[in-house]
């Protein structure tokens, strides 16, 4: 069996350069086809998709970077300068922070996340209640004990790989490097506000604790 020989620091410099020249060139691109349609539309959903996975990819590899060689291990190898102006100009960013060992999660670390077996129960037990109280015409106002009978809300949760205490969970899960400013925050919140079942979870609670909180999202 061959073994596969890992890039060399000279290639991934080349292709450092590269991907971020690509990734600028696609974030255009995207910018552009998403002023022309309908914010969910294929046309502008897929080539976003195509952004975070150049962004993905460029997060692995700098990891490689970093294991392989670590000499010539440099940041500024997979985000060149001109980003990290941008970033610094998009303002003060966000932290996601463990919840467990409360430590920030780095790029590639771990993930904010929620269990979709849970939202699944929640989602029935809203239906069951829904079939018990609101099928009913006749019951004008609804009783805070039959109210209290309403599932609780589903928590998303901060974890380090690592960390994770549910490794195996059905999660949908967002990672960490993707929750780095002000404007992914609201561009996921955008996104997730598509799915029927956001609102059985806690996400209101994650966005009013990102001042001032301690974990989860957190403003740096
Ligand atoms: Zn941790």
């Amino acid at each position: 069996m061959t073994r596969k020989t890992p890039l060399t620091a000279q290639e991934h410099a080349d292709l450092g350069a590269a991907l971020a020249a690509i990734r600028d060139e696609l974030l255009r691109r995207s910018v552009q086809v998403a002023n022309a349609y309908p914010k969910t539309a294929p046309q502008a959903t897929h080539l976003d998709k195509a952004v975070k996975a150049v962004d993905s990819a460029r997060c692995d590899l700098d990891n490689a970077l970093a294991r392989d060689h670590p000499d010539a291990f440099d940041t500024h190898t997979y985000y060149p300068d001109q980003e990290d102006r941008a970033r610094v100009l998009a303002g003060p960013g966000l932290d996601v922070i463990c919840g467990a060992c409360r430590k920030p999660i780095g790029d590639g670390e771990g993930n904010l996340w929620v269990d979709l077996s849970a939202v699944n129960a929640a989602e029935q037990a809203q239906a069951e209640w829904e079939r018990r109280y609101k099928a009913d015409e006749t019951l004008v106002t609804v009783t805070a004990a039959q109210l209290s009978e309403l599932p609780d809300e589903v928590p998303w949760r901060s974890h380090h790989i690592d960390c994770d205490p549910q490794p195996g969970a059905n999660a949908y899960a967002i990672p960490a490097t993707e929750l780095r400013t002000w404007a992914e925050l609201l561009d996921w919140t955008a996104h997730l506000m598509e799915k029927p079942w956001l609102g059985l979870t806690d996400w209101d609670g994650l966005l009013r604790a990102v001042v001032g909180g301690k974990t989860r999202v957190v403003a740096r």
